[in-house]
């Protein structure tokens, strides 16, 4: 009998466990490179986020919300978006995209951009379909579409190094246009946009944008638009929304993200805004998996808009403020890497600059054993041996394309003056050593 019943056991214990879907979409590089961070670094400028506090009316929102008398603020709030925030994120774009909204049906709030972008994919992408994504991108894209059952398809952009010896810039990084147009087929269901771009800090230009638009209408294709980013844009650079392009609003969701806008990534606050045809697909996602999103964060954040929106354009705007102050840091390690050597390609927008790093290759010892690529072996290395961490761009892309991009590495400039001069310091360091050995 006991016999009988471990062997059953047993056999019942062989079967596979995992979903067919999570196949091959396991490893995920953050959790290594934060791990190395956590463990090694004296100056972390890997991962996205500001050391840098939230500014004090949206704490404040918080603070009021949590223990201002309102004992609702504790309970569940409409699944779709607590209606304050839904209602100041409609008036919002209103503005932005010169078209009326309706805050019940064209905005929903998500658990971060992150759980927007999952229910775009889950509610618009089936068994079969194809979902064009632009390299570098957001690493997520790639597994989310694969879970949802679609095939993503990878377009890069090429970098043209501006001959007369200047730094290069996010904005020369380009999409071959015959490239692209190649990519779009009868599967083609989305195409994933992120302007801002994360890892390259490009701003797609409205010709650029006027290209992908005029595709996707060609195709019938959607447009995800992750536009996280979309307030810290640079030198007097313009950020264009694609879905106020002729044609496109009816078939673009726009993702947006509160930790981002506010300095906030703890928060994970994010939206969705788009046509009803689109969102009331999203809406089915968003209630079969989170349904409501935490409320006090949410009320804090329609402040923080409330805000926004009586000071739209003034110098005491957070929105107008962000990115002054994102601009001066950028400049900040720009020069510090240009002086060791470190060729950073400048960025129009965001929170991240990429450098060259070919020129270090005598400092990093070879491991002819490993198949590491040298930006994973440099990104390591240094974190190990000069306490700075920093990602590895060939992160940002496909398996097929990884090893085109193997001599650069990413950086996080969204920190306190402190923080910076701190990697300067190692930077210099580093350089004295150099020159000296
Ligand atoms: N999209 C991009 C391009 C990002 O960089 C990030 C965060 N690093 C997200 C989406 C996710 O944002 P959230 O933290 O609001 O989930």
């Amino acid at each position: 009998q006991t016999l009988f019943l471990s062997l059953s056991l047993q056999a019942k214990m062989s079967r596979p466990v995992q979903a067919r879907r999570l196949e091959g979409i396991d490893k995920n590089i953050w959790v290594e490179f934060v791990k190395l961070a956590a463990t090694y670094s004296k100056v972390n400028l890997g991962q996205g986020f500001p050391d840098f506090p939230a500014p004090d009316f949206l704490t404040e929102a918080f603070t009021r919300a949590l223990s201002g008398g309102n004992h609702m603020l504790h309970q569940y709030t409409r699944a779709f978006g607590h209606p304050p925030l839904v209602k100041v994120l409609a008036q919002f774009f209103e503005k932005l995209l010169g078209r009326d909204l309706d805050p019940m049906t064209n905005v929903m709030v998500t658990v971060g951009a992150y759980q927007a972008l999952f229910c775009c994919f889950q509610a618009l992408v089936d068994e079969g379909d194809e979902v064009i994504i632009i390299e570098p991108f957001f690493d997520c894209y790639e597994p989310m579409v694969k879970m949802a059952g679609g095939t993503p398809v990878f377009v890069p952009l090429r970098p043209n190094p501006p001959k007369d010896g200047k730094l290069m810039s996010s904005a020369d990084w380009q999409l071959d246009p015959a490239e692209l147009a190649s990519k779009f087929s009868e599967r083609t269901k989305a195409i994933v946009l992120n302007s801002p771009n994360n890892p390259l800090g490009k701003v797609f230009s409205r010709g650029e944008l006027g290209l992908i638009a005029e595709l996707c209408v060609k195709h019938d294709v959607l447009c995800i638009s992750d536009e996280v980013y979309e307030w810290l844009v640079y030198d007097g650079k313009q950020h264009i929304r694609i879905a106020s392009l002729q044609g496109m609003w009816d078939r673009t969701v726009i993702v947006g993200s509160a930790g981002k806008t506010f300095s906030a990534t703890g928060w994970k606050v994010g939206w969705v805004v788009g046509p009803n045809r689109l969102l009331q697909h999203l809406r089915t996602v968003h209630q079969n998996s989170v349904y409501h999103c935490a409320t006090i964060a949410q009320e804090a954040v329609a402040q923080g808009f409330q805000r926004e929106l009586m000071l739209y354009g003034k110098p005491e705007s957070y929105f107008v403020q962000l990115p002054k102050e994102l601009q001066r840091k950028r400049d900040w390690l720009v020069q510090s890497l240009d002086g060791v050597g470190m060729k950073p390609i400048v960025p129009e927008g965001t929170y991240f600059l990429v450098a060259d790093i070919s020129q270090f290759k005598s400092d990093v010892p070879d491991v002819p054993s490993s198949d590491e690529p040298y930006d994973y072996r440099f990104a390591k290395w240094m974190v190990k041996n000069k306490g700075l961490a920093a990602i590895p761009l060939s992160t940002f892309y496909s398996e097929a394309h990884k090893n085109n991009y193997t001599n650069f590495i990413r950086f996080c400039f969204a920190k306190e003056d402190a923080t910076l001069k701190a990697a300067n310091d190692i930077l210099q360091k580093w350089k004295q050593e150099k020159t000296s050995s």
